[in-house]
């Protein structure tokens, strides 16, 4: 299967080649982790994950890298503002290293609920300053630093090709500097490598460098990572849509220039999830996360089929209806997937008559247009409907679809009304105990209750009156 993209360095679609035959080294930016994630934060975690099981589904052996920002992170992406996780850490009254991990496992714990694959590498940004440091000497070292009021930056007059990913020249470059202006920089869209001289007091957070005790700048970590886990030269990198004026523009020249080659050979980026009335914003509070939709009695995974119904480079709208029709549809697939097992055993694609490989080419042909999983989603629809295809080939079909979509079909079964049962009273107490943890965050807690129960054949299932329960 040949796979294309739409790649943002030069607009245009074009036939993945891989830089090594046969293997992907692929690098998402992770979370920044000083608040929950919510739920237009998951639309990159969630493509990426389909962009990663096309590549496997194609025959590829994928190394799938990503960061997690657990040091400063100001709440401007230019050098401007506060820092995100001192702000944090002061709002909730815990420390920078307790909140980073809290929300790290907060995050992972979103990602299981959404059937994400945990990538490759998963790299801490506190866990990698020395490959920054030596970045930043090897940058310095060619000239394409300088320090002024204490932090080091990188002079974008160096690097001629400032801004070519983007398709900004310098003229809009400059249109576009932000009106706080940072005196100690030579031109507006210069960026800190290293801080030494924090704005902000009681800097938690801090390591020996050859310029000052101080903080890298947010920018310099994905490109440190990257090469320490992908090489200086990379298939794919992915993020969203914002980062590509500034995040990933910055990434580009400092990674470049210190590595003196190309860095990566194909960029896509997801447009944004919004709400009907604009924006989400994690800084600044009011948002949805996934737990809000399973509180509200949705599964996590009708969030999952909702962001595949759109096209990642398109922008999504979230209301309750549209998340309403995604549950319907993805409970009348898991059905009908569990009906296909009751009736018998998946056909081998290798056997499939020529109705059902016409559909699966299709498929085939969707996916690899660039991820267009809303088409995808159609030609399940219009496999199950087909007269031409028979039930073990509908479910060798659904079967084999999803380890792209990552819907779990292989494990719909047939559901039982949920009402009506008796509980014992231990079982009693351990929902409610589950519930409980639930409140407190605890979902480690929950998750074993919830593991101990269905050792002992009880199903829990979320539902806006509380939880209901099953036997299995
Ligand atoms: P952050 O944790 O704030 O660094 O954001 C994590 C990822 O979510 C980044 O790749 C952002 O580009 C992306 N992102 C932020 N807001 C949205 C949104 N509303 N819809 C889709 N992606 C988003
Ligand atoms: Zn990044």
């Amino acid at each position: 299967m040949k796979v294309k993209f739409l790649n943002s360095d030069g607009r245009e679609l074009q036939e993945f080649k891989p830089i090594e035959n046969g293997k992907v080294g692929l690098y998402c930016c992770g979370p920044t982790v000083y608040n929950y994630a919510h739920i237009g934060n998951m639309r990159p975690y969630t493509f990426e994950d389909v962009l990663r099981r096309t590549l496997e589904y194609a025959g590829y052996e994928v190394n799938h890298v990503m960061n997690v920002t657990d040091v400063g992170h100001l709440t401007d992406d230019g050098d401007e503002g506060e820092d995100k996780m001192i702000k944090s850490a002061r709002e909730q009254g815990m420390s920078v290293w307790d909140i980073a991990e809290f929300f790290t496992k907060a995050f992972f714990h979103d990602t299981e609920r959404l059937n994400i694959n945990i990538p490759h590498h998963v790299c801490k940004a506190t866990e990698h300053i020395d490959e920054m440091i030596s970045m930043v000497k090897t940058l310095e070292d060619k000239g394409f630093t300088y320090t002024s009021g204490g932090n080091v930056y990188f002079d974008t007059a160096k690097f001629p090709e400032y801004g070519k990913m983007a398709g900004l020249d310098k003229q809009e470059l400059q249109h576009g500097a932000r009106t706080v202006v940072d005196t100690n920089k030579k031109n507006p869209q210069d960026f800190v490598l290293w801080f030494t001289k924090s704005k902000f007091e009681n800097q938690a957070m801090t390591w020996n460098s050859p310029w000052g005790v101080g903080y890298p700048g947010w920018h310099i970590e994905c490109s440190a990572m990257s090469s320490k886990y992908l090489g200086p030269h990379f298939d794919i990198h992915c993020g969203g849509i914002d980062h590509i004026p500034v995040h990933h523009t910055n990434e580009i020249a400092q990674s470049e220039a210190a590595n003196g080659c190309k860095w990566v050979n194909y960029w896509l980026h997801n447009e944004f999830v919004i709400m009907k009335n604009g924006k989400m914003s994690k800084s600044k509070g009011g948002f949805l996360t996934v737990q809000d939709l399973v509180d509200k009695g949705y599964d996590a995974m009708d969030y999952r089929y909702f962001l595949l119904a759109g096209h990642y480079r398109s922008q999504l709208i979230f209301t309750w209806e549209s998340l309403d029709a995604a549950r319907t549809a993805r409970e009348g697939l898991l059905k009908k997937t569990a009906q296909l097992k009751a009736e018998g055993v998946p056909v081998d694609p290798r056997d499939f008559s020529e109705a059902a490989e016409k559909v699966l080419k299709d498929f085939q042909d969707h996916i690899s247009q660039d991820l267009n999983t809303p088409r995808c989603l159609a030609d399940i629809w219009s496999c199950l409907k087909s007269n031409d295809i028979s039930s073990g080939e509908k479910l060798g079909l659904l079967l084999d679809m999803d380890r792209i979509l990552g819907l779990n079909l292989a494990e719909a079964e047939l559901k039982e009304d949920l009402s009506g049962e008796a509980l014992d009273s231990e079982i009693e107490a351990m929902i409610q105990q589950r519930q409980e943890a639930r409140k407190n965050k605890d979902f480690a807690l929950s998750d074993r209750i919830r593991d101990d129960l269905l050792a002992r054949g009880i199903q829990i299932v979320d539902s806006p009156e509380g939880p209901k329960w099953k036997k299995n």
